[in-house]
């Protein structure tokens, strides 16, 4: 399949162009568009069809379910069954990085939903992703836009690797702000269970819910046999080819075991912008300020895949935090590093 590809500069000057793509989504074709989390790859959620060429391009397992993206959050209502609490968040935090999961409507189809009774919903805040859901009239169904297991592209060079050859169209939208997939809320009346950390963040979903609920998954590798909450969980998901190994000690401890790595071996280093001055640039990716959880999230899918292209043996990467946006950070990173941390002393 030849994939056209479209740089968006003006959404409303390139509307003819929206239009084109719109229009593909229509016919059950797929598009890759930028949101404000990372690139999606979008097909008609209504249409089992695109489904399916959905699961085939990513290569992705069809029990994993697609977020169906819609462009008001009162849309909701034709595709999934809402409540009040799906309102009071809708209010707070949509248009943004909120995903909810809430019952089904027959609208969708179970081949979106990968087999499930219920739905995934998010309305992004990305200009081109709202306009161009708007333009189709469809809910459209988006998983990130990336092969299966490999990192979420926040980038159309990103997804191009990817996708070149399997999508009828990309749309570039340039680099995806936030960089982490969206937050993941199941919502059971006026509880909620986080089901995968994002860019909305547990204390964020505090000030709004009363009843909010980790996932043991979110932090902890699910064990042999273990039922998980949220199919996605049970995938190795972002893994990159060299086995990457999360850090964990004082800044000094891991500043020294870095350095002694990089003079006995090929390795590559996710690291901070403060220790640049310490270590080698052979193989470097700085991800931000040891402070700056906001530039580590919109930075690392792109380091990950940088350190990945490199020959090294090994990726090191800091053990992130776990709170505020940390915790997405902390929940990726350990899957990307199949839940192996390393404490240096
Ligand atoms: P992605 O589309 O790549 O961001 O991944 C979407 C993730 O959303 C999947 O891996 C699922 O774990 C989760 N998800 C989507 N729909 C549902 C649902 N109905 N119930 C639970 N989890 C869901
Ligand atoms: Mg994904």
């Amino acid at each position: 399949m030849q994939t056209q590809h479209i740089k968006i500069h003006d959404i409303s000057a390139q509307e003819a162009d929206l239009r084109h793509a719109a229009q593909i989504l229509k016919n059950g074709g797929l598009v890759v568009f930028p949101t404000e989390t990372v690139y999606g790859l979008g097909g008609n959620a209504t249409d089992a069809g695109a489904a399916k060429k959905i699961y085939a391009a990513k290569g992705r397992p069809s029990d994993n379910p697609l977020i169906i993206h819609i462009a008001n959050p009162a849309d909701a209502e034709q595709y999934a069954v809402t409540n009040e609490t799906y309102f009071r968040l809708a209010k707070a935090f949509m248009p943004g990085p909120l995903t909810v999961i809430l019952p089904r409507r027959e609208c969708i189809p179970t081949e979106t939903t990968g087999g499930l009774d219920t739905v995934a919903v998010r309305c992004p805040s990305h200009p081109v992703a709202k306009r161009l859901i708007e333009l189709a009239g469809i809910p459209i169904a988006a998983p990130s836009a990336n092969l299966s297991g490999k990192p979420s592209p926040t980038s159309a060079a990103h997804v191009a690797q990817d996708m070149d050859g399997r999508v009828d169209m990309i749309l570039d939208g340039g680099s995806c702000e936030i960089g982490l997939e969206s937050t993941i809320v199941k919502i059971d009346g006026d509880r909620l269970t986080l089901l995968r950390p994002g860019g909305i963040t547990y204390d964020a979903l505090c000030m709004v819910c009363e009843h909010v609920t980790i996932a043991d998954a979110v932090t902890h590798k699910l064990a042999d046999g273990e039922r998980p909450l949220s199919p996605g969980m049970k995938y190795r998901h972002y893994a990159p080819t060299a086995p990457l190994v999360l850090l964990d000690g004082t800044p000094e401890h891991v500043i020294r075991f870095l350095r002694a790595e990089q003079e006995l071996g090929n390795c590559a280093i996710l690291c901070y912008d403060e220790e640049l001055p310490y270590l080698r640039e052979h193989h470097l990716f700085p991800v931000g300020e040891r402070a700056d959880l906001q530039m580590q999230a919109h930075l690392l899918f792109s380091a990950l895949r940088h350190a990945d292209a490199t020959d090294a043996e090994i990726i090191y990467a800091h053990l992130p935090p776990q709170e505020g946006l940390g915790l997405a950070l902390y929940n990726r990173m350990l899957r990307a590093a199949a839940h192996t941390v390393k404490h240096v002393e």
